[in-house]
């Protein structure tokens, strides 16, 4: 990466320009501040200085007026103008005691101000002032102005002279007790040359020098700076000296290394926050970009594509091309979630999705309806089974596609599952056009596929519900679902509507099913026995039924039969029976020896593999000879399932069991089917009974000759009256079944009853069981 593009070192020299920016900003700022602060504080302290010094030198000048009026205002001085004896000069104005007073120059002056005795202290030595002396010319002027009263009092001046402050002070000689006018004025001054201001300045600890008032500043040659000033006061007020407080050379010094320090601290600070800043941004942000930019490169876009801009660019970049990957991807498994992976129709959530909308769409419009079209295929399993799941799939892949063929635009079309279809529709169809589009919808799926190169036909049994305002999705569904299985129970490819009825019937079959489960756990059912009898009436057969004692009456094995068909049951609730009748034969043989008992076989029960087993071992168990105990099958389960039905017919028969054909005539099965089944029996419905009491006999002649020449005894089912009987008899039916000779009873009454009639005479036609 070039140097100008990495990130890494724009950041860094970002950073260090915004760094000095700002460093330079807060030294230059903090520099200001510091001097200001320090030059107001210079400011406060200089000025107490000044008035210190103001102080120190009006109390020196107090002091030489207090001493000078010691001197004038004594009979001596006084005396002296009188005499001039150089006595009185001699003994108190010498050397030293003009020195120890820090006096210079002394003047006796007239009381018209001429010099009438002057001296002068000039480099240890006294000498003689004269009237030209540069002082007393300047000081003559004003002390011809000042009032004779003013001087009375004795004043202090402060002049500038002979290149220095001079301390002055002015008094009339007079007696000591001032009782006399003043003969003379008296002077002392004082020259405030070099060592006495280094005195004074030792004396003060301030840093002074004293200049006349209006002279330049002196130069800073010697570095010292002027930190304030002001004129110095007298008796006059303002003098022409100017006291002068200038800043120490040390303190300038040191102002100017605290500078110094300042600039070097300012420069390690600055280059101490580079080095934190970028050693912070390069652990916190740069090392993870770099990892994050490494992982960002494994999206890079396809080879060629060169990476624009710096890491951040490409990041985002790469961020941005992930987003749509990712977005492109929610909205594909947005879709597939919601699709059938076989077909490519809508699967259950695409399904539950419709549903609200349709259902939110009808609501705001009141001529709409939403309906669903819920439909299988019959009869699909046998698909599966005899040529496998991958044609099974093949087959609803093509109904997927026929029914995609036939729907609009604004249905929708979706696999709940297995071979099971619906179709969710929201028109304005009325009941006729719903019946006229599943019609053609069933005819479409009627029509002929081609699977691996078998040609087949498949049909549908369709349920229609429509879903009214307010209607739950699982309403709706199971509305369709009654209606559908209304359609099955009405034969394969039929449609049917959902009613109210519908609901009512299956919320019944419910709570049959329910009790008959609860009922069979509990050992609730009950066998009862029927004899089947030769004409004469002598029973020679038992039918084993089922009975129900259900809320204190007997409920009809026509209704609870049906139920344990549909829900499984009737495995259980037919071997129940099974077990019960057979364990109860030998004891009902104990009243009529060689009785034979007839069990009724459900289809369903048929269809269990091991169902020969089953009963092989039931019967053995029971010490029971098998060739006594009969099944009866009725004869319209064979419509449907002829090819397992006639394998376990076989296998049961194998066993040593013999099969009864029951209701014969009802289901139309075929004489050359019928011919090919090992059944020993037929039993003549119950209907044709009916019909020979009405002088109908065509039909059981027909089956009673049938019998004869297939070698299948005949049992005549419910031979109510002896017209019945009589016939049957004259027909030569050999076995009858009916009330007028016994109704099912339980074991007990049938013990009774077999007591009875077993001393029945001989059957007079002598009719014998074909073997
Ligand atoms: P099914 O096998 O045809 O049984 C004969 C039915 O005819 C019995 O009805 C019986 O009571 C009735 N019946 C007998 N004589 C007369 C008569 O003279 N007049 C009239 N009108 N009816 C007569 P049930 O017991 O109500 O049984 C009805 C059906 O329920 C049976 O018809 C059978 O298919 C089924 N079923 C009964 N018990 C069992 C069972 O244990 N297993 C199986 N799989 N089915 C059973
Ligand atoms: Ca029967
Ligand atoms: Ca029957």
């Amino acid at each position: 990466m070039p140097f100008n593009q990495s990130l890494r070192s724009r950041m860094l020299l970002y950073l260090v320009l915004i760094l000095l920016i700002f460093s330079g900003i807060g030294y230059w700022s903090t520099g200001r501040l510091l001097a200001h602060s320090q030059h107001n504080h210079e400011q406060r302290f200089a000025e107490a200085d000044l008035r210190r010094l103001q102080t120190l030198l009006h109390s020196q000048q107090q002091n030489l007026l207090h001493t000078l009026l010691d001197y004038s205002r004594w009979d001596d001085t006084l005396n002296y103008l009188d005499t001039r004896s150089s006595a009185y000069l001699k003994s108190n104005y010498t050397r030293d005691s003009l020195e120890n007073l820090g006096i210079d120059l002394v003047l006796f002056l007239s009381t018209d101000l001429q010099v009438l005795e002057g001296l002068h202290l000039h480099d240890g030595r006294l000498q003689t002032v004269t009237t030209h002396n540069p002082l007393w010319q300047q000081l003559k002027p004003i002390l011809a102005q000042r009032s004779q009263g003013e001087l009375n009092e004795g004043i202090k001046l402060v002049l500038w002279a002979e290149g220095t402050a001079v301390q002055l002070a002015i008094g009339p000689i007079t007696d000591s007790d001032q009782s006399q006018p003043a003969a003379g004025w008296l002077v002392f001054a004082r020259h405030l040359d070099a060592p006495r201001l280094q005195r004074l300045q030792s004396e003060s600890g301030v840093a002074f020098s004293l200049q006349a008032n209006g002279s330049p500043l002196p130069d800073t040659e010697s570095g010292a700076q002027i930190v304030a000033s002001d004129l110095l006061k007298d008796c006059l007020g303002l003098s022409d000296v100017r006291l002068l407080i200038s800043r120490p050379l040390a303190a300038q010094s040191h102002l100017a290394l605290a500078e110094r320090l300042q600039l070097g601290n300012s420069l390690l600070i600055l280059f101490l926050a580079t080095l934190s800043v970028a050693l912070l941004l390069e652990h916190l942000v740069l090392r993870r970009l770099s990892r994050l930019q490494r992982v960002a490169h494994l999206h890079q876009p396809a080879p060629g594509e060169q990476p624009v801009g710096d890491e951040l660019d490409q990041l985002s970049h790469s961020l941005h091309s992930t987003l749509n990957e990712l977005k492109h991807a929610h909205r594909d498994l947005y879709a597939e979630v919601r699709r059938d992976a076989l077909t490519g129709l809508g699967n259950r959530k695409h399904f539950d999705e419709c549903l609200v909308l349709f259902q939110a769409l009808q609501q705001r419009h009141d001529n709409m309806r939403t309906t669903l079209y819920l439909f299988d295929l019959d009869n699909f399993k046998l698909v599966n089974d005899c040529l496998g799941h991958e044609a099974g799939d093949h087959v609803l892949q093509q109904i997927a596609e026929r029914i995609r063929s036939m729907i609009r635009a604004s249905d929708s079309a979706i696999r709940l599952g297995g071979d099971e279809f619906a179709i969710l529709s929201i028109s304005d169809c009325d009941e006729l056009g719903m019946q006229t589009f599943a019609e053609r919808l069933l005819e479409a799926i009627r029509q002929p596929l081609l699977i691996d190169g078998i040609r087949m036909t498949l049909s549908a049994s369709m349920g229609i519900a429509d879903s009214k305002t307010g209607m739950s999705q699982d309403q709706l569904l199971r509305n369709a679902d009654i209606a559908m299985y209304e359609a099955k129970s009405l034969g394969k490819g039929s449609v049917a509507f959902f009613s109210a009825q519908m609901h009512e019937q299956v919320r019944e079959r419910m709570s049959i099913e329910q009790d008959l489960r609860a009922a069979l756990a509990n050992g609730q059912l009950e066998v009862w026995f029927q004899p089947i009898v030769d004409p004469n009436g002598r029973p020679l057969m038992l039918e084993a039924l089922a009975r129900w004692p259900r809320n204190g009456t007997l409920f009809p094995p026509d209704r609870f039969i049906p139920v344990a068909e549909e829900s499984g049951l009737i495995d259980e609730l037919g071997m129940y029976i099974a077990r019960n009748a057979i364990s109860a034969l030998p004891r009902l043989q104990a009243v009529q020896p060689g009785l034979e008992l007839n069990i009724n076989l459900s289809v369903k029960q048929m269809l269990q593999d091991d169902l020969a087993t089953q009963l092989c071992t039931l019967v053995d168990s029971a010490q029971v000879p098998r060739r006594l105990v009969h099944f009866e099958l009725t004869e319209s389960a064979f419509a449907d399932h002829q090819q397992n039905l006639e394998q376990q017919l076989f296998n049961l028969a194998s066993e040593g069991f013999d099969l009864h054909m029951d209701d014969f005539g009802t289901g139309y099965s075929s004489l050359q089917r019928l011919q090919s089944l090992p059944m020993s029996a037929l039993k003549l419905d119950k209907s044709f009974t009916r019909q020979i009491g009405q002088g109908d006999e065509r039909i059981a002649r027909v089956i009673l000759s049938l019998g004869e020449q297939l070698q299948m005894q005949v049992i005549a089912e419910g031979v109510e009256t002896e017209t019945e009987r009589r016939r049957l008899q004259e027909l030569g039916c050999p076995l009858m079944q009916g009330f007028l000779f016994g109704k099912p009873m339980p074991e007990q009454e049938l013990i009774t009853w077999l007591r009875l009639h077993s001393a029945s005479p001989a059957p007079a036609t002598g009719i014998s069981r074909a073997s």
